[in-house]
């Protein structure tokens, strides 16, 4: 290693050290501001307020109703837009609210509380030897901001977080607890899963989870024309459990991207098993040295070699079995980087399989003129699912997972600026969608190209929440 390398390394490592975070922080006495996993959407706020119990929540309702003050609800604030505060806004945090209601392993199903993580809910459900059914690639977030994006994974059997959910309980600006499910209130049902945080405060969930059953790896390297076509056999495939597929980059030329490296995750019988090999394989795995791999990151933002050879360890997996519940939580928290002059963002886009060749071509050649830093592509399958309101998943699709860098500075915006407004013209003119909870780069008519409903959810707000309690950057952008 030169000279040069081992010095960016260590003022990489001193920038990690001395770097700002996404938590609150008190800006001057009585005022404080709050931020996302972005760190571009710095905000100004009433103060965040942390209720125990279902009875504290109501009378904040009721303070702020009296004080003419906006409600926002914050999770773990990975959505990138300001959609979890607004401001001068009380921001609810719902962390306290975290336990687990009611459980029956026979019937597979959990009720949780909203503030919980999917961790928390891993941890609950593996001495039960069940996992959850639906859940976002890793397991950092909460149940409350899963549902109000309606999330999705990477099991193609299961389209987004809406299908493995029974009902929920939700707090409504009138101060009203109401119940919704499919047969109860089914309108709230749909608007508030997907809702982002506009129709109450969701305070718990009925879950459906499954088996924390063994899976084996497979990993391929295939052309893109291939996967393709690929795609539909695999994930209708029984025998596959999980699936994911990255895009590789090359280390230079005319071509951004070689070919797909498919991961494929295959039920495996393991009757042969001792009990011992049984535990060890569902020891549920913990993420370890988080600093040190976030300088790893930093390594990967700004190496092309990296980027093209990071699939590979994954592809070193080949053969190994591996639980349910490990495979649902892959090491993630490295991702959120405190590096003061740049930021580590993610977007997702959801494609017509059909089309999926000239969305990838389309994404190479902007990606290449605007010389944006896209360190990763990832690829799932969700299948259709239109329950949800604003629903992304009209027809099959592919999600388009892209992880890129972006300098925090004024030309770094507008660089990602461009870039996302072409790709979500790009997804709309290819019958697909882009993901809502990104940062707010696209306009009101972009939107409404791909979510030509999302007035009448506007207006239907106004049903549940007629003095617009509850608000967020993302309403206020789109609402008019
Ligand atoms: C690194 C990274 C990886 C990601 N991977 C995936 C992925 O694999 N699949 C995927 O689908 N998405 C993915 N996302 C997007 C992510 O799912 C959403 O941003 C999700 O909302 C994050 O949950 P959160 O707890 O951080 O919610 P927040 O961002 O805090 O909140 C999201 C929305 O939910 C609302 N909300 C939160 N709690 C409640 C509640 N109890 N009641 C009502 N409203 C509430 C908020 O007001 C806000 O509008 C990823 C994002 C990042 C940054």
């Amino acid at each position: 290693m030169t000279l040069r390398r081992i010095r960016g390394l260590v003022a990489i490592f001193l920038i990690i050290l001395s770097g700002c975070s996404h938590k609150t922080r008190k800006v001057s006495p009585g005022k404080f501001s709050i931020n996302d996993f972005s760190r571009l959407n710095k905000t100004p706020i009433n103060k965040i307020a942390t209720p125990s119990s279902y009875e504290e929540l109501q009378s904040i309702i009721q303070d702020a109703q009296s004080n003419g003050l906006k409600i926002s609800i914050a999770g773990t604030r990975h959505s990138q837009g300001g959609h979890a505060f607004y401001p001068n806004a009380i921001v609810i945090s719902l962390k306290k609210l975290n336990k687990v209601i009611d459980f029956d392993a026979e019937k597979k199903l959990i009720t949780i509380q909203t503030g919980i993580t999917w961790k928390e809910i891993q941890e609950y459900l593996h001495p039960h030897q069940l996992a959850v059914k639906i859940m976002q690639f890793a397991n950092l977030f909460t149940v409350g901001g899963a549902l109000s994006v309606n999330c999705n994974g990477i099991d193609p059997s299961f389209g987004p977080l809406i299908e493995s959910i029974r009902s929920i309980k939700i707090l409504l600006a009138n101060g009203s607890i109401a119940t919704a499910s499919r047969s109860i209130n089914p309108e709230l049902f749909s608007l508030a899963i997907g809702g982002y945080g506009l129709f109450g405060i969701i305070l718990e969930a009925t879950i459906e989870v499954v088996e924390d059953s063994l899976y084996k790896r497979q990993t391929s390297l295939i052309p893109l024309t291939k996967y393709a076509n690929e795609i539909q056999k695999i994930a209708h495939d029984p025998e596959v459990g999980f699936h994911l597929s990255f895009l590789t980059l090359t280390t230079g030329g005319r071509k951004l991207f070689g070919d797909v490296a498919v991961f494929n995750f295959k039920k495996y019988n393991a009757t042969h098993f001792s009990n011992r090999q049984h535990k060890t394989k569902r020891k549920l795995f913990h993420q370890k040295f988080v600093a040190l791999q976030k300088i790893g990151i930093n390594v990967w933002a700004h190496s092309r070699l990296v980027k093209a050879l990071h699939w590979i360890p994954e592809g070193l997996k080949h053969g190994q079995v591996v639980s349910r519940n490990n495979i649902m939580r892959p090491p993630a928290s490295h991702l959120y980087v405190e590096l003061s002059k740049e930021t580590n963002l993610l977007q997702e886009y959801f494609i017509p399989v059909n089309n999926l060749v000239p969305f990838i071509s389309e994404l190479e050649s902007i990606t290449t003129k605007l010389h944006i830093n896209l360190m990763h592509v990832a690829l799932r399958f969700i299948p259709q699912n239109t329950e949800s309101y604003l629903s992304y998943t009209k027809t099959d699709r592919i999600g388009i997972v892209l992880f890129f860098n972006q300098k925090m500075t004024p030309e770094g915006n507008r660089k990602t600026k461009q870039w996302t407004k072409y790709l979500i013209n790009t997804a709309a003119r290819l019958k697909g969608a882009h993901y809502l909870p990104i940062q707010l780069h696209a306009n009101k008519n972009e939107v409404l190209k791909v979510y030509p409903e999302i007035d009448n959810f506007f207006e239907l707000k106004k049903k549940y929440d007629s003095r617009e309690l509850f608000m967020n950057h993302f309403y206020k952008k789109y609402v008019n």
